[in-house]
C-alpha cells in the first residue's frame, strides 16, 4: 500500500499508483464526500462530448467538449485546482484570482533566463543572470553608514561575487550559510568598484556530490529554460507560483475557446488564444527574452487582440444600434445658414466646413446622429455647434446646449445670442440660480417652443427643462470625459430620438478616442483660424519674479491686457481664493498701482463674475487676477500675457486650456511658467513638452504617456474598459486593426445574428453586455 503525504502547504498527495486504481485520470473531476470512516474521494471522470442545446461545436481541435462545459471548466474555482488548499486559495484571491481563467490571464511580468549557468567571471552587469558556486565566507555586516546587512563571498573557479541582504534576519542566514556550501543562484548583477554583487538572489542549495546541471535538468519548472515571474502578493512565492501556474495551464488550457475567426488571425498572423497563453505561461527555450519582457512577442499581441477585438465588436454593435433607431430628418434648406457665413467677419476655416458638412450629413440621415467633435481650443468649435443648431431650427425644432459650467454656459449664450438677435431667433439662457418670474418664464418660453435655442449647464437643462419638440442636444463636455446621458436627451425628445452632438476641447489622442467613444462618429477639427501666431512659452523659476513683471508693464503699456493665473496652492478651495486675492492686492497696490487689477474666482456670483469679465474684455483692466475658472471660459483676444504661478502643480492638459486664453488675435503673444521650487521629474516633463509644442494632440499624447491612461481621463469611471493585457499606449496599431476587423464582420453581420457568430456573441456579451448595456439592443 503506498503511503499518502501531507505537504507543507497542507495538500494531500495521493501517488499515482492509488489513482490509477482508482480509476482516476487527468482532467478528471473528483469529489469528496463524507463517509463512515471519514471522506470519501470518488471519482467523476468528465465527460468527453456533452450534446448541448445549440448541438456541440465541433471542430474545435482538441476536444468535442461543448462551449458551455468549457466555460465552465474555465470558472473552476482555484481551490479545486490540484496542489491550491484553502490558505493557498485566499493568497490567490487576494491577487484578484478566483478562478482558472483569472489565473491564465494573470501573466509574467517578466522573464529570467534561466538557460545557462555562467561562470562568475563572465557575469554581466545589468542582467538577471544564474550561476553557482561555494560559500568562502558569510557574515552580518556594518557599513560606515550604521546600515547592518549580511553578506557571503561566494566563488567557483573563474572568480567570486558577493551576495547582499538587507533587512534580514542574521541569526537565520549565519545558520543557513555555511562555508564550504554549494548554491546555485540567480539574481541581477551589479558592480561596485571591481567586485560583483548580487543584492537578494535566489537560491537553491546543492546536495554534496550533486552537479549543478542535474538541478537544471531535475526542477524544469524553476531552472534551465526562460522561467516567468509572476505579480505576487505578500506570503506567495514565485516557487509556488509557477507550480500552481503549471498545473493550470496543462490541465485547462484546452478549455480556452478559439473565438476570433481563424482567417482573421492569419491575416494579421497572430497565432491563436489558446497556444498564446501556454506560450507566455511556458516559454520554448528558443523564444525571444526581449520580445518577451517588452510585453511585445506574438502571443502576447495576440491575446491584446483578442481583447480588442471583443471591444470593438461591442463598440460596433452599439452604433449599428443607434443607426438602427430612427431618428429625425432634417433638411438642409439654408434659411439661417447661409446668412449667419454672410454675417461672419471671417471665413470658415476647411476643417470647420469639412466638420460641419459630416454633421450635416448625420442630421439628414433619418437615424439619430451620434457624433464627436474634437478640437483643440480656439479651433472654433462654437460656430460649428451653432451651425448645426441652425440646421435643427430651421426645420422647427429646438436645440439644448450644454456646458459644463456656469461661467461657460453664460459664455456661450452671449456668443450664440448675438447672433441669433440678428437672425430673428429667440434663445434662452437657464441658471441654476434663476428664480421666481425669471425662471418661469424661461421654462413656459421653452416648454410652449417659443425659445429655439436653450443654452444652460448640463444639470440644469436634464432636471428641469420640458421641451416643446427638442431636435438637437449639443454636449460641451470641455475635457471632462463623462458618459453622455444619451437616455435622458431621449425622453426630453419626446418620442423623437434627437440628434446629439458632443464637443470636446481637449485633443483625445486617438487611439484612445476610438477605445473610449467607439460607437460615436468621430470629427476632428484639426485647424485653427489662420492668423493666428503660436504662443511663445517659458519657464520661469520664482526667483525671476521681477522680469516677469517686466514683461507685464512692457506688454500693457502697449495697449496689452494680461493674465496672472493662481493653482490650488493648498489643498482647499479657500486658501486658493485667498492666494489669489492677496496676489491681486498686492499687484494692485505695490507692483503696478498706475494700472487697473481685477480678480476673478469661482466663488463670486455670477453677477459679479460676470461684470469682472465684462469689464476685462471692454479693456477696463490691464491684468486679470485669477484662479483656475477662466480655464474654461474668457475669450480675450487683446489678452496677450499669461502668467501661471506655480505652474508645476498644474496637469498638461490643465496648462494647455489655460494657455489657451492668449494667443487668440493675431498678436505675439506669451506665456510665462513660473516654477516655485523644483519640480518633480513629472513636472519637469510636463513644463518642457509646454515649451516645446503648441500642438494639443502633441500635448495629449504626451499627457497620456505621462499619466497613463487611468489618471489622464482622471477617474475610474472614466469609461475607460478594462483591459488585461492589452495597452492602448503600446498596441495602439493593433486597436486600430482589432476595429477594422470588428466593424468590417458587423457589416457582413449586421446585429451578429447569423448562427456561425453565435459564441461570438455570447462571448461578447459575457464580456461587455453590461457594460456597454448591450442587452437593450439586442
Ligand atoms: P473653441 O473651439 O475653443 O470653443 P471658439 O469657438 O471659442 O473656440 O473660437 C475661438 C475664437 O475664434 C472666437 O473668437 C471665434 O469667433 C473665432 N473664430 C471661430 N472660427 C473662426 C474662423 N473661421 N476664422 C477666424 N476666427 C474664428
Ligand atoms: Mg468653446
Amino acid at each position: 500500500m503506498p503511503i499518502l503525504t501531507l505537504s507543507a502547504d497542507s495538500c494531500l498527495t495521493i501517488p499515482p499508483e492509488l489513482l490509477e486504481r482508482l480509476g482516476v485520470k487527468p482532467g478528471d473531476r473528483v469529489s469528496l464526500e463524507e463517509g463512515q470512516g471519514g471522506l470519501l474521494l470518488r471519482a467523476a471522470p468528465l465527460p468527453t462530448a456533452v450534446p448541448t442545446a445549440e448541438g456541440a461545436r465541433s471542430g474545435q481541435p482538441g476536444e468535442g467538449v461543448g462551449d458551455a462545459l468549457a466555460r465552465k471548466n474555465l470558472e473552476t474555482p482555484m481551490h479545486s485546482v490540484k496542489g491550491v488548499g484553502p490558505k493557498l486559495s485566499a493568497l490567490l484571491a487576494r491577487r484578484g484570482i478566483a478562478c482558472v481563467e483569472d489565473a491564465l490571464y494573470l501573466l509574467p511580468n517578466r522573464y529570467e533566463d534561466r538557460r545557462e549557468l555562467r561562470p562568475i567571471a563572465a557575469l554581466r552587469p545589468g542582467f538577471n543572470e544564474l550561476f553557482s558556486g561555494r560559500v568562502l565566507s558569510a557574515e552580518s555586516v556594518t557599513s560606515r553608514g550604521g546600515r547592518r546587512f549580511f553578506e557571503a563571498l561566494l566563488a567557483d573557479d573563474s572568480a567570486t561575487v558577493t551576495l547582499k541582504w538587507f533587512n534580514c534576519n542574521p541569526t537565520f542566514m549565519k545558520r543557513v550559510w555555511k562555508q564550504g556550501r554549494r548554491a546555485l543562484v540567480t539574481g541581477e548583477v551589479s558592480r561596485f568598484a571591481s567586485q560583483l554583487e548580487v543584492h537578494h538572489p535566489d537560491v537553491e542549495w546543492l546536495a554534496e556530490g550533486s552537479e549543478p546541471r542535474d538541478l537544471l535538468s531535475a526542477d524544469p519548472l524553476n531552472f534551465g529554460g526562460i522561467i516567468p515571474v509572476y505579480p505576487l502578493t505578500e506570503g506567495l512565492s514565485q516557487k509556488v507560483m509557477r507550480r500552481v501556474m503549471r498545473e493550470v495551464v496543462e490541465r485547462f488550457i484546452p478549455f480556452v475557446r478559439e473565438l476570433v475567426p481563424p482567417e482573421l488571425l492569419e491575416r494579421l498572423g497572430l497565432p491563436g488564444l489558446r497556444h498564446s497563453l501556454g506560450h507566455l505561461h511556458t516559454p520554448p527555450v528558443d523564444e525571444r527574452l526581449d520580445d518577451l519582457n517588452g510585453g511585445c512577442s506574438a502571443a502576447h499581441r495576440a491575446i491584446a487582440f483578442d481583447e480588442f477585438f471583443f471591444w470593438e465588436l461591442g463598440l460596433a454593435l452599439k452604433r449599428c444600434g443607434v443607426t438602427l433607431e430612427e431618428g429625425i430628418a432634417f433638411q438642409v434648406n439654408h434659411l439661417y445658414t447661409k446668412p449667419l457665413v454672410r454675417m461672419l467677419p471671417f471665413q470658415l476655416t476647411r476643417a470647420q466646413r469639412r466638420v460641419l458638412s459630416e454633421i450635416k450629413q448625420d442630421m439628414m440621415a433619418p437615424h439619430p446622429m451620434h457624433r464627436l467633435v474634437q478640437g483643440d481650443v480656439g479651433s472654433g468649435k462654437t460656430l460649428v455647434a451653432l451651425m448645426a443648431a441652425l440646421v435643427a431650427v430651421e426645420n422647427g425644432y429646438q436645440v439644448a446646449i450644454m456646458a459644463p459650467t456656469e461661467i461657460l454656459a453664460e459664455q456661450h449664450w452671449h456668443t450664440i445670442h448675438r447672433w441669433c438677435a440678428d437672425l430673428g431667433i429667440a434663445t434662452v439662457l437657464i441658471t441654476a440660480g434663476m428664480r421666481g418670474r425669471e425662471k418661469s418664464d424661461a421654462l413656459g418660453r421653452v416648454a410652449d417652443g417659443s425659445a429655439r435655442i436653450v443654452i444652460g449647464t448640463h444639470a440644469v437643462i436634464q432636471e428641469k427643462v420640458e421641451f416643446a419638440r427638442l431636435g438637437l442636444g449639443i454636449i460641451d463636455e470641455q475635457h471632462r470625459f463623462g458618459v453622455l446621458q444619451r437616455a435622458i436627451l431621449r425622453k426630453k425628445g419626446k418620442g423623437c430620438n434627437p440628434d446629439i452632438l458632443v464637443m470636446t476641447a481637449t485633443p483625445i489622442p486617438r487611439t484612445l478616442a476610438m477605445t473610449l467613444f467607439g460607437d460615436l462618429s468621430l470629427s476632428v477639427i484639426d485647424e485653427l483660424p489662420p492668423g493666428r501666431t503660436p504662443v511663445e512659452t517659458r519657464v520661469t523659476p520664482e526667483s525671476q519674479r521681477v522680469r516677469v513683471y517686466d514683461t507685464i508693464r512692457r506688454e500693457v503699456g502697449q495697449g496689452r491686457q494680461a493674465y496672472v493665473v493662481y493653482p490650488l496652492v493648498e489643498e482647499n478651495e479657500r486658501s486658493e481664493l485667498k492666494a489669489a486675492a492677496q496676489m491681486a492686492e498686492q499687484l494692485g497696490k505695490e507692483i503696478f498701482p498706475d494700472l487697473r487689477v481685477g480678480l476673478l474666482h469661482g466663488r463670486m456670483n455670477p453677477q459679479e463674475k460676470e461684470s469682472v469679465m465684462a469689464s476685462f474684455k471692454a479693456r477696463e483692466l490691464d491684468i486679470l487676477v485669477s484662479t483656475t475658472v477662466i480655464e474654461v471660459g474668457i475669450d480675450v483676444p487683446n489678452a496677450t500675457v499669461m502668467v501661471i504661478e506655480h505652474a508645476e502643480r498644474f496637469g498638461l492638459s490643465q496648462l494647455h486650456q489655460l494657455r489657451g486664453r492668449v494667443g487668440r488675435g493675431a498678436a505675439r503673444s506669451r506665456c510665462i511658467l513660473m516654477t516655485n521650487g523644483r519640480p518633480s521629474e513629472d513636472g519637469e516633463r510636463r513644463l518642457k513638452v509646454m515649451e516645446a509644442t503648441n500642438d494639443g494632440f502633441r500635448i495629449a499624447e504626451a499627457d497620456l504617456e505621462i499619466r497613463g491612461p487611468g489618471d489622464f481621463l482622471g477617474t475610474r469611471q472614466s469609461g475607460m474598459p478594462d483591459f488585461r493585457v492589452a495597452n492602448i499606449l503600446r498596441d495602439g496599431a493593433l486597436l486600430e486593426q482589432a476595429r477594422q476587423a470588428a466593424f468590417g464582420l458587423l457589416e457582413q453581420d449586421p446585429g451578429l445574428a447569423s448562427s456561425g457568430n453565435a459564441p461570438l456573441r455570447d462571448e461578447l456579451l459575457r464580456r461587455w453586455g453590461q457594460r456597454l448595456e448591450l442587452g437593450a439592443i439586442g
